[in-house]
């Protein structure tokens, strides 16, 4: 087999996550030389860390490739774009010493636009909820989207219009409306008056938009003409995902999923059924083991010195909220759904990430089928909440090993105990492992030779 890690001439791939995210997908696209890199779903709550020699960067909404300073970026219209945090992550990043551009970066006219509404409504819809708030960031993300399935809000194009200042305020006067109606349902719900700020000062909104139409115009374009032409040409173009399979609204773990759809449902939003007819690959980042971020439920959920153990060395903290994850052993039966969800089929490739946590510990649990209701179900007929709670994770113990393995760069060299790891979540999940990270920086990962 041909891994793409090491010999990728040409075509488009798509680099996915069949988990609940946050296992390293920003290290696996900045290890691919890719011509373009496109990120096609999500908005500033969902972000990459990549550390190189020049230090630790933190993105939010501009594809991993930026840091490989011969790639084009392209962000899809299926990216919600909150303007003034992007034009903050454009400066951030420049003064990191990477080049940003039009030269280098283009976002679609057709993105909708995050805006402070969007967090007031976030805010409310929590507050409506009382106890049972599921801890939202109140960045406004899933409110955008709700906009955009309704066919309302703004899009970037909206506000580089001539006449963007009447649409900002006629919108704002919709959402006044949206948002007095949201004030009533708090008081109705949890009988006491809402505390949420509601101060949406239209000058204020016109000042930040004319600086974001500014700063942003000669960034803005036409990213899916972009990327048709360059799939014609069949250049080396990735596709990046955000979240994971376990989180995505149509098959994930309902209702504890984000609002939209991840790997090839989120590809064919940003750029078309021909897009997704176009991958060559597929490539699947995959933690060593599992963790999840907010409520819902995690089935190998460990409370004991697994969970700490990982949460500690794999610094398993929520990069936006600072809240710990939750964290447990490697699930097979979730991941073996997730591959499918994510459309990865046998010549499709694994990137197995943060394998460098488990050092040290003397045996590792792993969850190889999901007992239901007296049955034993390799991979579960369904992934939603009402059925994931109900299972219960069979493990198999394997060997550990003593050694760091972050040094470590040719797969032969690493201790008995990893290998044997390796090999058995590959027979497990019946695909190739063809990339392993043992470490946070950029070059700490191990290309297995596959065949
Ligand atoms: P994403 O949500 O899948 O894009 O996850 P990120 O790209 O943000 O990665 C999550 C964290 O894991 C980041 O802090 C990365 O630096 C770190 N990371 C990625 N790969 C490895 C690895 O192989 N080992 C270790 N220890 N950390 C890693």
């Amino acid at each position: 087999m041909n891994s793409v890690f090491k010999n990728w001439k040409d075509g488009a791939i798509l680099l996915t996550d069949a988990g609940w995210g946050d296992s390293g997908k920003g290290k696996c696209v900045s290890a691919l030389k890719a011509e373009i890199g496109a990120k096609i779903i999500g908005g500033h709550n969902a972000g990459h860390t990549i550390v190189t020699d020049k230090g630790e960067f933190g993105l939010g909404l501009i594809p991993s490739t930026i840091i490989n300073k011969d790639s084009f970026n392209l962000i899809g219209q299926e990216v919600v774009i909150n303007p003034l945090f992007l034009i903050n992550e454009i400066s951030g990043l420049k003064k990191l010493g990477i080049a940003v551009s039009p030269k280098n970066l283009m976002i679609d006219a057709r993105s909708h636009v995050v805006m402070k509404w969007h967090e007031v409504r976030d805010a409310l819809s929590e507050e409506a909820r009382g106890k049972g708030a599921i801890g939202s960031l109140h960045l406004g993300v899933g409110w955008t989207y709700s906009d955009r399935v309704n066919r309302r809000g703004l899009r970037l194009e909206d506000i580089l219009a001539p006449d963007w200042k009447k649409r900002v305020r006629t919108e704002l006067k919709n959402q006044i409306g949206v948002i007095e109606d949201m004030v009533r349902e708090v008081k109705r719900k949890t009988g006491v008056k809402s505390k949420v700020e509601k101060d949406l000062n239209e000058r204020e909104i016109i000042k930040d938009m004319a600086y974001a139409r500014k700063f942003l115009s000669p960034f803005v374009g036409n990213t899916i003409d972009f990327a048709w032409k360059a799939l014609d040409k069949n250049k080396k173009i990735v596709f990046e995902d955000s979240h994971g399979a376990m989180l995505e609204v149509s098959h994930g773990s309902w209702p504890f999923t984000t609002g939209v759809n991840t790997s090839v449902g989120a590809l064919h939003r940003s750029f078309g059924g021909k897009a997704v007819r176009s991958l060559k690959k597929i490539i699947v980042s995959v933690k060593a083991y599992q963790t999840r971020v907010g409520g819902g439920p995690l089935p190998t959920e460990n409370f004991g010195h697994f969970g700490n153990y990982v949460r500690k060395r794999g610094s398993e903290v929520g990069t936006r909220s600072g809240r710990a994850r939750r964290c447990g052993p490697f699930d097979a039966p979730a991941i073996r759904y997730g591959l499918n969800i994510v459309g990865a089929g046998q010549n499709d490739e694994i990137a197995l990430t943060k394998l460098d946590v488990l050092s040290g510990l003397n045996k590792i649990p792993v969850c190889v089928a999901y007992k239901h209701q007296r049955k034993i179900y390799a991979i579960p007929p369904r992934m939603d909440a009402q059925f994931l709670i109900k299972v219960r994770p069979q493990y198999e113990y394997l060997p550990g090993w003593k050694e760091d393995i972050s040094g470590i760069r040719k797969f032969e060299s690493l201790p008995k105990g990893a290998k044997k790891y390796i090999l058995f979540i590959q027979k497990l999940l019946g695909r190739k492992i063809t990339l392993v990270g043992v470490g946070k920086h950029q070059g700490a990962t191990i290309l297995p030779r596959v065949t």
